[in-house]
């Protein structure tokens, strides 16, 4: 049903370590196929709301505490990680995450095993990963942690797309980049989603740049949600030009 948000977060609280209580009631959505962009500064609550998706809040003694969170209509809320992949939901953590000692297409493999792949899908999956990154193609054999931080970020995303996610929640791809590798990668995520149909939740600090890729943003503010609306008309807004144009 195309009128079901494949992401739905309803006034979603998450608390750490039974007090620090971090989201404040977040509710937003991801149409199917669409790119969101959560924005906002430095602890506004960016990576505790993809977290709380995920659910990797419990490794760092988080929960959510209040509200629901739904994929494509399922309540999904107290499944495992690993229950999310198999739904085809990925987050790509802020920082990248390779791992240094394989190389580029040992971590690539690594992301298949997730879902239990067959080797002819496995084989595929390299294909189009490197038909999207020509890069990590031409870097396959090297060891992850001798690549640069943008070939980092791209096998990453890579990783992830080894295991056919209907859905991938990007933290702060543009982190550390330069400019031009930040629109490199950003011009792959609009053509994963135009192209496989991938849906995107993006955290970014970089609001200029996600507000260009994005459909739709949310702003967070001390774990609330303080604006919301189309990517074009956010940035065309004048509070958003002053306080987080500025921000990257
Ligand atoms: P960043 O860009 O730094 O990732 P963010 O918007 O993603 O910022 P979060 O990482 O979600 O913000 O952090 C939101 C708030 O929650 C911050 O005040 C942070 O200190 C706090 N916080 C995050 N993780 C934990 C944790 N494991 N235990 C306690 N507090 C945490």
């Amino acid at each position: 049903d195309a009128a079901v948000p494949y992401l739905e977060i309803n006034n979603v609280e998450v608390i750490y370590d039974h007090v620090i209580l971090v989201l404040k009631g977040v509710s937003l959505k991801v149409p199917r196929g669409g790119i969101v962009a959560l924005l906002g500064a430095n602890g506004a609550g960016k990576s505790t709301t993809l977290k709380s998706i995920s659910n990797l809040l419990r490794a760092e003694r988080g929960e959510v505490t209040k509200g629901s969170i739904h994929f494509k209509g399922d309540r999904v809320d107290r499944m495992t990680p690993s229950d999310l992949v198999k739904r085809g939901v990925i987050q790509v953590m802020e920082g990248r995450h390779c791992f240094a000692h394989l190389s580029v297409e040992e971590n690539l493999l690594a992301g298949a095993y997730t879902r239990g792949h067959a080797r002819a899908e496995i084989r595929a999956g390299l294909e189009k990963v490197y038909h999207y990154f020509p890069r990590l193609k031409q870097r396959r054999g090297s060891q992850a942690g001798y690549t640069s931080g943008g070939e980092q970020q791209m096998c990453a995303i890579g990783r992830a797309l080894m295991a056919r996610p209907e859905m991938i929640l990007l933290d702060e791809p543009s982190m550390g980049l330069a400019p031009q590798i930040v629109e490199e990668i950003f011009e792959i995520v609009k053509d994963l989603n135009r192209s496989e149909g991938v849906g995107f939740l993006l955290a970014e600090q970089n609001t200029l740049v996600a507000l260009r890729y994005a459909d739709f943003g949310y702003i967070l503010e001390n774990g609330r949600v303080v604006m919301e609306g189309a990517a074009a008309e956010l940035a065309a807004n004048e509070d958003v030009k002053e306080f987080y144009l500025g921000l990257s």
